[in-house]
């Protein structure tokens, strides 16, 4: 008899909790991942990550054929399709217990309780680990025992209960046989049927030996500089680990070990390393969010009086938004950022956010639905926060009257122009003053002949605008 691990978003050998405990005793280990088409598509999963999760996937059964195990992947439809292909999976391959990492979605969870019932039926028994954040979802409770909705509170709680947890990575297990001679994921075939556009593998390349060097560069290079550098689009300020956390290449706990490393115990002043800390919290809370209010997972904000909102429709502003064209030189420069790179800088996804709910005052489920379908890290619980934060629909969301001035932004925190320059070629004979100026870019790009467009929207007539559409709620 063998044990079974089924692997989802959690594509590494160390510290992962549910191949750990497979591997344990010795016994046969079988591994099994399904592509799940219809799924991805209902999900907007974008190509991108897609091909970067196959590519991982790729990776995996290799680092697992070294340890003797065997990694396959099976094809569904969907979600709805697992629980019959695993339970015949498992009977084809003698498996008597199933292993895996546990998802706190809506259509994950109902997936993986449908699974759980399906092998109870057959006996087989089923065991689940917490292993995709630092602490799961219902580990911090506030006194009546809710969830959070409070990102301060619920951090105090986190520290608090984080202190009394293990969250030390756990190494890969020991090989249970000789390694296998075969791998035989056609990764690259599906990648070629799916007709998958590549993600930049030159940025983010697959694998947990890729995913713990970018850390280390992190860790020697930014980590303790984090606090001044991670506004700075133009400069390799973040860790750019997103993709790798996406997919389970890397765990939260991996990255939690070089903050201890550096500090030895929770910083929680404002180093480089509590402010990296607190990322990694702000990631804990909203899979906490999406976990603890289902609505937000199914398009619904999380303040139930803003679906009054009176959003507009405006499909050409919706795609100069898209194409980069809005004439906000730091809003293009990032929309084209995530076009190219399938990743864009977070002070750029609220700068960019913002204008599509505020300054156009368009629905930001549209929003989140096209980060999702560009994103190589694109997460539900992460976006939707996201999303929910900056159009002040969310949990412990921007006040509504703060709205962000696009120009006043890019002076700030790309005062010298080299990210939007980067991105917006065009504007590469514009003065620096200018690209933070509406006035001085109009008159410049007029002067110098450059195509290049004037602003969609006037800021202070947008402002006025979404102000009043909030205050009307
Ligand atoms: C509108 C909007 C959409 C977003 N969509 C996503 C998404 O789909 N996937 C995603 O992983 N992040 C998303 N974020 C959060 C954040 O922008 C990215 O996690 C970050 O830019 C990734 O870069 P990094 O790995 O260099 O992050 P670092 O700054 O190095 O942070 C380390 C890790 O912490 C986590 N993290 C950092 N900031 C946040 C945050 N605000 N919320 C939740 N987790 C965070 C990420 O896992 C990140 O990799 C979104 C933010 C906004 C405002």
């Amino acid at each position: 008899m063998a044990s079974l691990i089924w692997f989802r978003r959690d594509l590494r050998v160390s510290d992962n909790r549910a191949l750990y405990q497979a591997a344990k005793n010795g016994e046969p280990v079988v591994a099994v991942a399904f592509a799940t088409s219809q799924q991805w598509l209902i999900h907007d999963d974008s190509p991108g990550k897609l091909s970067f999760w196959l590519a991982n996937l790729q990776v995996l059964a290799e680092r697992l054929a070294a340890l003797g195990i065997s990694l396959h992947l099976e094809i569904v439809a969907d979600f709805a399709d697992i629980p019959e292909a695993i339970c015949r999976f498992a009977r084809e391959h003698g498996c008597n217990a199933l292993y895996f990492n546990r998802e706190y979605e809506v259509n994950e969870q109902k997936r993986d309780e449908a699974v759980s019932r399906a092998f109870a039926a057959q006996k087989i028994k089923t065991f689940a680990y917490a292993d995709r954040l630092l602490l799961e979802p219902g580990r911090m409770l506030t006194g009546s025992g809710g969830f959070y909705t409070i990102f301060t509170p619920f951090k105090n709680s986190w520290l608090g209960v984080a202190q009394l947890s293990d969250l030390t990575p756990l190494p890969a297990p020991a090989p249970l046989a000789s390694p296998l001679k075969q791998v035989v994921l056609p990764s690259a075939r599906l990648i070629k049927e799916l007709k998958l556009p590549g993600w930049r593998e030159d940025l983010w390349p697959a694998g947990e030996t890729a995913a713990q060097a970018r850390l280390a560069h992190f860790a020697a290079n930014g980590l303790d500089k984090y606090n001044e550098m991670r506004d700075l689009p133009a400069v390799d300020g973040t860790s750019c680990l997103s993709p790798w956390l996406a997919c389970g290449a890397i765990s939260p706990r991996q990255c939690l070990a070089v903050i201890m490393r550096a500090r030895k115990n929770f910083p929680t002043e404002g180093s480089g390393e509590a402010v990296w800390l607190n990322e990694l919290i702000w990631r804990d809370f909203y899979y906490h969010v999406v976990s603890g209010f289902p609505r937000v997972s199914r398009s619904q904000p999380f303040r139930k009086k803003t679906t009054a909102l009176q959003w507009r429709h405006d499909e050409e502003s919706f795609l100069a938004w898209q194409n980069g064209l809005t004439g906000y030189p730091i809003v293009d420069a990032a929309m084209r950022q995530l076009k190219q790179m399938g990743w864009m800088h977070n002070r750029l996804r609220m700068i960019t956010a913002m204008f599509l709910s505020k300054h156009l005052l368009i629905d930001w489920r549209l929003g989140e639905k096209y980060f999702m379908q560009n994103l190589l890290d694109g997460d539900l619980a992460a976006n939707n926060g996201g999303w929910q934060w900056s159009a002040s629909t969310g949990t412990d969301a921007v006040p509504y009257f703060r709205i962000f001035n696009p120009f006043s932004q890019s002076k700030r925190f790309d005062n010298d122009g080299k990210f939007i320059k980067k991105f917006c070629p065009e504007l590469a004979e514009v003065s620096t003053a200018a690209l933070h100026n509406p006035a001085k870019l109009a008159a410049e790009i007029q002067k110098k002949k450059i195509s290049y467009p004037a602003p969609i929207v006037d800021h202070k007539m947008a402002r006025e605008r979404a102000l009043a559409a909030f205050k009307n709620l």
